[in-house]
């Protein structure tokens, strides 16, 4: 049906036909009458189809009829005003609407859902909590309500919306009031809530007051929206910005880190490079891994010698069997990587090591490092499971890539420093110890003697009249006999005696453990394989024949410093020569006594001479 206001015209439209057909029928004339009624009719009756399509643009819907009141329509349509004239007002009109609903109409609970296309959104709501409002889904609303909404053809009792409201989670027990504004086919607001004095429905059946008040709040709801999602990009921006800061403070913090770990790393390569022996580098490098990565335990796999890689240190090597084939796959495939490499897993294809898998495995043994000397594999670091059981990140794996390669560095070091210390310690003609290396030892020994309450000898030959020998054969041919001398003396003595050259044709034995009976029966001993012994050389065709004399003391007996020692083996050697030569002879208290050896220790000439 149309709606009232188009009465007025339906009947000004029927007035105009009567009085066209009265003209024409006051001229008589038939055609032009037939033509003007149609005429007439035809815009009327475009006149009434657009009044019905303007009409049916605003729907409202109310449960209470009541005659409306133009004061509050009044109020309504101010309200607005109000608002537009009020710039400095913060208050968006949402909420000067939801102040208006909840005060002047005294609607204490209320919930308006604007719906666009399927979608309906919660915009402004009083007396509720947002926890107890459900959105509407399209679905829970049937669809005769939309189309009744349209039409106004829903009944007040029990209606669709109604049901549908209830279904949201709404459950307002009495005089609940619903109004629903639609534009066009998609768009419309809905408005539930309390209305218990009924003023709100009446002012609500008032076209104009609908006209202005649902599109006024929508627009401005709309802005508002437009305003949250602009704030809602300000607040991905902020998040952004936010998650930059946190990305650049970590950034900062890693570079801090990586600081630190380089200040770490300045400093484990200087306590490395600063060491000269093995083992202190094994056990420092042990104790750095497990304190910077948190391992349990570390090992160090050495050359065996004899083909394989076995834990360094004794104590080790007893508390775990760990033997691993220089030639297996795994010790290849460490020669070949630069990183670290994580244990495979006993069974998975590496057949050959297997058992050494399963005892590092066993033993909780995660990563293997080759450490490196001269570019070749020179030992394998074995790092167990961390104290937290976490994984190995791959930072802490290039953690150990850099200290393997500060270790091989060191290690490198090491052997280099122990040439060059062996070197220094060699006499070059001989192979044999020098003086320098002579005095460290026996000074050593000497301490050691003291220490353990031993015996310790020291043995000083001379070759005899080795001057008529050079003079006869030429020095070549001397330096032949000082060498095979050497040999023959170093196969002479035990493995713990230490043979050096003292200087010039002279050689010294330190032996511990060796009291004045063993050592007088040694230089004896010494004395005639020496002279027994055939020098050969093209230099001297019939064979060499040379013969040595040789002096003897022993610690602690009448010496108890390492230069009264050398004084008294030397004092024997004297005696040997002044006995004819050839001779070995124990020092003796009453042997000859220069004073002035006495005072300074041991011949000075012999030290000049290797100096
Ligand atoms: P004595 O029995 O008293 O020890 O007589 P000697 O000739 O061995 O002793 P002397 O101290 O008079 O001479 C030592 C000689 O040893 C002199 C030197 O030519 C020789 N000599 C020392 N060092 C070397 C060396 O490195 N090579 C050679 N060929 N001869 C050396
Ligand atoms: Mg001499
Ligand atoms: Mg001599």
């Amino acid at each position: 049906m149309p709606n009232s206001r188009l009465w007025p015209i339906v009947l000004l439209v029927l007035f105009f036909c009567l009085l066209v057909i009265g003209i024409a029928l006051l001229f008589k004339t038939a055609w032009i009458t037939v033509l003007l009624t149609a005429l007439v009719l035809l815009v009327s009756a475009l006149i009434i189809i657009s009044s019905i399509r303007a009409s049916r643009d605003i729907t409202i819907l109310s449960k209470i009829s009541v005659p409306k009141k133009p004061d509050d329509n009044i109020l309504a349509c101010k309200l607005l005003t109000e608002i537009d004239l009020a710039p400095g007002d913060k208050k968006s009109l949402a909420m000067k609407a939801s102040e208006v609903l909840r005060e002047k109409f005294q609607l204490e609970r209320f919930a308006v859902f604007f719906k666009e296309n399927d979608k309906y959104v919660l915009r402004v709501y009083s007396g509720l909590n947002k926890g107890d409002l459900a959105i509407p889904a399209a679905n829970k609303f049937s669809p005769s309500l939309v189309e009744n909404i349209q039409t106004g053809a829903l009944s007040n009792n029990e209606s669709d919306y109604q049901l549908a409201f209830k279904r949201t989670g709404f459950n307002f027990e009495s005089s609940t009031v619903a109004f629903a504004y639609s534009w066009g086919k998609t768009r419309s607001v809905y408005l539930v809530g309390d209305d218990p004095k009924g003023r709100f429905s009446e002012v609500a059946k008032d076209l104009e007051f609908n006209r202005i008040f649902w599109p006024g709040l929508e627009n401005d709801l709309k802005l508002n929206q437009k305003l949250y999602e602009r704030g809602q990009e300000n607040r991905e921006l902020t998040q952004l910005l936010e998650q930059a800061k946190r990305d650049v403070s970590e950034l900062n913090n890693e570079l801090k880190n990586r600081l630190l770990d380089l200040k770490a790393f300045v400093k484990i390569s200087n306590d490395l490079y600063s060491l000269f022996d093995e083992t202190e580098l094994f056990s420092r490098l042990k104790k750095t891994v497990c304190e910077k990565l948190g391992a349990v335990s570390a090992q160090i796999l050495v050359p065996s010698g004899d083909g394989h890689f076995i834990p360094a240190g004794e104590a080790e090597q007893s508390e775990t069997i760990l033997s691993l084939d220089s030639d297996s796959e795994l010790a290849e495939l460490l020669s070949q990587s630069a990183r670290p490499v994580l244990l495979p897993l006993a069974g998975t294809g590496y057949k050959h090591d297997e058992p050494f898998l399963r005892a590092a495995l066993g033993a909780n043994f995660q990563i293997a490092s080759s450490i490196k000397a001269d570019g070749k594999p020179a030992c394998i670091l074995l790092v167990s499971q961390k104290m937290d059981k976490t994984q190995y990140t791959s930072l802490e794996l290039d953690f150990l890539y850099i200290i393997s390669n500060i270790a091989s560095l060191a290690l490198d070091n090491i052997h280099q420093y122990s040439t060059i210390e062996k070197l220094s310690y060699t006499d070059s003609m001989t192979q044999i110890y020098n003086y320098r290396y002579f005095y460290k030892r026996l000074s050593e020994e000497v301490l050691r003697a003291k220490r353990y309450d031993r015996e310790l000898a020291l043995v000083i030959l001379d070759i005899d009249n080795f001057k008529s020998f050079n003079d006869n054969y030429g020095h070549q041919a001397g330096d032949l006999v000082l060498r095979q001398l050497s040999d023959l003396i170093t196969k002479t003595i035990r493995s713990i005696d230490v043979v050096s050259r003292y200087g010039g044709e002279e050689f010294c034995i330190i032996m511990p453990d060796t009291g004045i009976g063993d050592c007088e029966t040694f230089i004896e001993r010494l004395r005639c394989q020496i002279a027994d012994f055939k020098f050969e050389s093209e230099l001297f065709p019939q064979g060499g024949k040379i013969s040595v004399s040789v002096g003897g003391a022993v610690y602690p007996h009448y010496a108890s410093m390492p230069d009264r020692l050398i004084y008294c083996a030397d004092m024997a050697l004297l005696k040997a020569k002044s006995l004819g030569r050839n001779r070995a002879v124990m020092y003796e208290p009453e042997a000859p006594v220069d004073s002035k050896s006495m005072e300074g220790g041991f011949n000075e000439s012999h030290q000049e001479s290797i100096l």
